[in-house]
């Protein structure tokens, strides 16, 4: 038994192979074959393979993300069945005597030139195309030599890190947990593990060899542990663990429905922190009384291109509409930092975290910024919708955003399309420069929603996402919970209410202080819902 330690980051126990998902290209070897028959036979059955996958994938993301977003697949797919791709492959292996692979190999590259040298920037895009596909073809010729996306089995996943964007392609019902090299509680896959309610484990450092691939493992989301080839004991122990974690979820099922009080009648909202539309039944389940947070840019990470205005819609009215009338703030697209999106051409920049995202994006592209708010308003004839503006920094950006909110409301009435004149606007309060001008900003807006990961990481100056720093990543320093403090007075003082939807709101230890402090809302992941509920349920601020 090997026992690996790291920072667990969503709890609960994992029980499964372990899968090292591996995103390194395979070198491929061109070898020199007898019988040039049966290698042409090899890559038909491939590309057939291939293509069933295509359309398989195809019919999926139709489904979650829309025909548009979808149609890549098919493209990939037309790309196999062209004949001057299938003859390329196959008269190098005739006439070169090499193996598939080698062939494959080499027909991309040509078609990967021919593209890229192409005038038309529709023909240049196509390059990449050609590779993706005969990567694909290089998968089913190797299976298991280059860890894809795809997994046969239920596993835990290991990895060296997973990026948000790779996270959310993960088929959630084979991912029984993940365990990383690298990463920190606070980064979004994490949060994202947690919203899925699936066990994770990050930061174990370079202790992963690949040796381990396979093999059975037992991971303790909890305690941050991960057992390869865990003994019977330690097995016997963590299937009664796992057993207890059911039984207390079932316990805190009669909790479904009450409101959130305290002992003195002091009322809280408990709403669910939302990564992905998919998540959705998670946060009913767990009976949030509305969501908190919804990061919207989980859709645009999952697509290979901007999704468009009536995808956007059909993912937002799936969750407004599945909230029954509890109210559901979207916040809107939060991309750059660690969350890149390769079509966003975002520039390459020695401070992400600090650079050119969220409302800084949305204000200098309009284009997107107003799809996607014409998508949330049209949302809003089906549920009760309020909007959010991420990483805030000035009055400004406020008044642009507000006055961009017009402009689509405009649209849509002069169109006849039916929204929600009455949607609530609201600001999160994430950089130290929002809290200091708390009540001029206040002023402008219905809401304000604490977004502490990010707080933490501006007022101490230390990087959510490095590891490395990850003991001096202290969301309850003074100085952030001074922050947290000023921003809720600002809030009642100008009579709006005011919410905590970064990791610190589910922290128990500060359960009660934040209630003492006044504040209005907790946006919590879905599995904590129910435990924040209890607790409070404890409380009594009389005493
Ligand atoms: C935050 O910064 O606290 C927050 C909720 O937003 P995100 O974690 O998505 O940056
Ligand atoms: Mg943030």
């Amino acid at each position: 038994m090997h026992i690996i330690n790291g920072v667990g980051v969503s709890e609960g126990v994992a029980i499964g192979p372990l899968r090292f998902f591996d995103k390194k290209r395979i070198e491929i070897d061109c070898e020199d074959i007898d019988n040039a028959d049966e290698e042409v036979a090899r890559f038909d059955k491939a590309r057939a393979v291939a293509c069933a996958q295509l359309d398989e994938l195809y019919e999926s993301a139709k489904e979650k993300v829309g025909e548009e977003s979808a149609a890549i697949f098919d493209i990939h797919r037309m790309m196999l069945d062209d004949m001057d791709y299938i003859e390329s492959v196959i008269d190098i292996i005739h006439e070169q005597n090499v193996n598939t692979e080698c062939a494959v190999m080499q027909t991309a590259e040509k078609f990967r030139r021919l593209f890229a040298s192409m005038d038309n920037d529709y023909m240049k895009e196509r390059a990449a195309d050609v590779v993706d596909v005969s990567n694909r073809l290089q998968d089913v010729l190797n299976p298991g030599l280059r860890e894809g996306f795809e997994l046969d089995t239920p596993s835990i996943i290991a990895a060296v890190d997973i990026s948000p964007g790779e996270a959310v392609q993960l088929d959630n019902d084979k991912v029984l947990g993940f365990v990383t090299a690298e990463g920190s509680a606070v980064t979004h896959t994490a949060i994202l593990a947690r919203s899925m309610m699936i066990p994770a484990v990050v930061g174990v450092g370079a202790k992963l060899p690949a040796g381990f691939n396979g093999k059975p493992a037992i991971l303790d989301g909890a305690s941050g542990t991960l057992y390869i080839e865990p003994d019977d004991v330690v097995e016997a122990e963590l299937n009664a663990k796992q057993n207890r974690i059911r039984k207390q979820r079932e316990m805190l099922e009669r909790l479904k429905g009450r409101p959130s009080v305290t002992l003195d009648g002091t009322k809280i909202d408990v709403f669910a922190n939302l990564s992905h539309p998919a998540a959705l039944d998670k946060a009913i389940e767990n009976a949030a009384e509305g969501i908190g947070l919804f990061r919207s840019e989980f859709l645009f990470l999952e697509s290979d291109d901007f999704p468009t205005e009536d995808e956007q819609f059909a993912s937002y009215k799936k969750v407004v509409a599945g909230m029954n009338g509890k109210k559901v703030v979207i916040r809107t697209l939060d991309i750059g930092a660690d969350k890149q999106v390769g079509y966003f051409d975002l520039p390459d920049e020695a401070n992400p975290a600090m650079g050119m995202r969220a409302i800084r994006i949305c204000l200098s592209r309009p284009e997107i910024f107003k799809t996607q708010l014409r998508a949330i308003y049209r949302a809003s004839a089906f549920g009760n919708v309020a909007i959010m503006f991420p990483m805030i920094i000035s009055t400004g950006e406020v008044e642009e955003a507000l006055r961009f909110t017009e402009e689509v409301m405009d649209e849509l009435r002069r169109e006849g399309v039916e929204f929600d004149e009455g949607v609530e606007r609201g600001i999160m309060i994430e950089t130290p420069a929002a809290v200091m001008i708390g009540s001029e900003l206040a002023s402008m807006v219905d809401f304000f929603s604490i977004g502490t990961n990010d707080l933490t990481q501006y007022t101490l100056a230390i990087d959510r996402q490095n590891a490395g720093l990850g003991h001096l990543y202290d969301a309850k320093h003074p100085a952030v919970m001074k922050m947290i403090e000023m921003a809720v007075k600002a809030a009642h003082d100008a009579g709006i209410w005011v919410g905590i939807c970064g990791e610190l709101g589910a922290d128990m230890s500060l359960t009660e202080t934040f209630l003492r402090m006044g504040v209005d809302e907790l946006s919590v992941s879905a599995g904590m819902v129910l435990l924040l509920r209890e607790k409070i349920l404890t409380l009594d601020l009389r005493r």
